[in-house]
C-alpha cells in the first residue's frame, strides 16, 4: 500500500533516506510516526531506521550526535532537524526483565520489525510512500485492534513494560487489545514487578493523561497490572468509581492533575510517600499533593482568601477543573475575586520584615518574633490589616 500523501514531516526529511541509501544501504522511516500518519494524527519524532551500522551511519552525515551508541542509535542533524537513525536490530536479549544484555545488529529489516512490540508500531515507509506491513498492521489498524506482534506470550515475557505500553495506547488511540493478546497481558502482568518503576510510571502516566484514559484503565482493571505496581494492590474496588466519577469525553490537562484525580479516587491518605514509590520529583509530589488537598478542602467548604494565598490561583483552579469534569458546581468567578482581592501574594510582599522590626521596634530574634510576623502576615491575607508600615506597628503594639 501506497501512503497517499506524504505528510511534510517525512518529506522533510526524505533527503536522509536519500542519503543513507547513495551510502549503499537501506532506510525506512518506521515506529510511531508511521502509525500515526497511517491514522491521520499528528505526527511527532520522525525514526529511522536502517541497514547501516553506527559508524557507518556516522560517516555518511555531517553532524551527528552518539545518543545511544550501543543501541545502534546516531542522532543525526540535517534538513533543519533531528533525526535518529537505529541500525536494524533483532530482538534484546532480556536477563533481568529491565535491561536488554545484549543488542545484535543484523541488516534486515523484517528481522528489525519482528522485535517491536505491536503490528500497528510494526509498519516501515520507504522513499517512495510505499507501507511495508509484515505482520497485517494494516488490518489491525481498520478493525481498532492491538495486536502484539508474533507470540504474544514471548513477547511480554521478554519484556512486560510492553503490557504498560499496550494499556496506554488503548488510553491514546481509542484501540481495543486483541483477545490472545491481552490474555498473555494477564499472564505476564506479575512480571512488571520486575521493571524499574520510572519506565511503568511514563506509560501509567500517558495512560491516564490519554484522550481515552477511561478505556485505558478499564483494560488496566481487567488485565490485573495494578497488582503489580506500587501501592495499587488494594485499589480493585476504585477503578470503576474512578471512571465513573468523572464526565465522559473529559481529558485531563496535566500529569499533575490526572496524578491528583487518581489519589482521590483511591483515596490515598498520604500523597507524598505514595508519589515517592513512584519515584516521581519533589517539585511533582509537592504539586500533586497541593492539588489533593485543595480539592479535598472545596469539597467540604468554599475557597476563601486564605487558600488562595497559599495555593495561588492557578493550582486552585486545575482543583476547581476536577470538580467541574465531575459535574459539580464550579466558581471560577469567585476565585478570581479573591485573588484580585488579596493584598499580598506571598511574605515576600510584606512592607516590613523580621531585621526592620528588631531595628526600629527592638524586638529580639527567636520564635516570638516569628509568631508576630505570621500574625501580621495572616492579617494582612485576611483583609483586616494594611500592607503599610505605620499600619503594622500599630498591630504589632495591640498584640502585646
Ligand atoms: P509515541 O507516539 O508515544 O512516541 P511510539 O510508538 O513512537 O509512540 P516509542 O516509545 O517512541 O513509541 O517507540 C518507537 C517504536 O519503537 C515503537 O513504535 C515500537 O515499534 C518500538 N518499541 C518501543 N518500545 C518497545 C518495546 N518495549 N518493545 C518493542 N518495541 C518497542
Ligand atoms: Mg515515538
Amino acid at each position: 500500500m501506497r501512503l497517499e500523501n506524504l505528510p511534510s514531516e517525512f518529506q522533510k526529511a526524505l533527503p536522509i533516506l536519500e542519503k543513507i541509501k547513495s551510502a549503499g544501504y537501506e532506510a525506512y522511516f518506521v515506529g510511531g510516526s508511521v502509525r500515526d500518519a497511517l491514522l491521520d494524527r499528528p505526527i511527532h519524532d520522525v525514526d529511522i531506521a536502517s541497514s547501516s551500522y553506527p559508524q557507518e551511519t556516522k560517516a555518511i552525515f555531517d553532524r551527528t550526535v552518539d545518543i545511544g551508541i550501543e543501541h545502534g542509535t546516531v542522532l543525526v542533524l540535517d534538513q533543519g532537524g533531528e533525526y535518529e537513525v537505529t541500525t536494524f536490530r533483532t530482538e534484546d536479549v532480556y536477563v533481568d526483565y529491565r535491561r536488554p544484555s545484549s543488542v545484535n545488529f543484523v541488516r534486515s529489516l523484517e528481522e528489525d520489525l519482528k522485535r517491536r512490540d505491536f503490528t500497528v508500531n510494526a509498519f516501515a515507509l520507504d522513499e517512495n510512500a510505499q507501507i511495508i506491513d509484515k505482520f497485517n498492521g494494516l488490518a489491525d489498524l481498520d478493525k481498532k485492534l492491538l495486536r502484539a506482534v508474533g507470540k504474544a506470550e514471548e513477547r511480554f515475557n521478554e519484556d512486560a513494560l510492553r503490557i504498560m505500553r499496550g494499556l496506554r495506547f488503548s488510553a491514546s488511540l481509542d484501540f481495543d487489545i486483541e483477545a490472545t493478546t491481552f490474555k498473555a497481558m494477564q499472564t505476564h502482568a506479575p512480571l512488571l514487578e520486575k521493571i524499574s518503576i520510572e519506565r511503568s510510571f511514563i506509560e501509567f502516566d500517558k495512560l491516564l493523561t490519554a484522550p481515552h484514559w477511561k478505556k485505558g484503565l478499564q483494560a488496566f482493571k481487567d488485565s490485573q497490572a495494578y497488582l503489580y505496581l506500587p501501592d495499587l494492590e488494594n485499589s480493585q474496588a476504585d477503578w470503576d468509581e474512578f471512571c465513573t466519577s468523572y464526565e465522559d469525553g473529559v481529558t485531563f490537562s496535566s500529569s499533575e492533575q490526572a496524578w491528583a484525580a487518581l489519589i482521590i479516587a483511591l483515596k490515598v491518605k498520604a500523597v507524598k510517600p505514595f508519589l515517592k514509590k513512584w519515584k516521581t520529583s519533589v517539585q511533582f509530589q509537592k504539586t500533586v499533593e497541593s492539588l489533593v488537598t485543595i480539592y479535598r478542602y472545596r469539597q467540604d467548604q468554599e475557597h476563601g482568601l486564605r487558600q488562595l494565598y497559599q495555593y495561588g490561583r492557578d493550582l486552585i483552579e486545575v482543583a476547581e477543573d476536577l470538580r467541574q469534569y465531575q459535574g459539580q458546581s464550579v466558581d471560577f468567578e469567585k476565585i478570581a475575586e479573591l485573588d484580585a482581592a488579596l493584598t499580598i501574594h506571598d511574605k515576600h510582599d510584606i512592607v516590613v520584615n523580621g531585621g526592620m522590626l528588631m531595628a526600629e521596634l527592638g524586638l529580639k530574634p527567636g520564635p516570638e518574633l516569628g509568631k508576630i510576623l505570621s500574625q501580621v502576615e495572616w492579617a494582612i491575607v485576611d483583609g483586616q490589616l494594611a500592607n503599610e508600615k505605620e499600619a503594622i506597628f500599630d498591630f504589632i503594639a495591640k498584640q502585646k
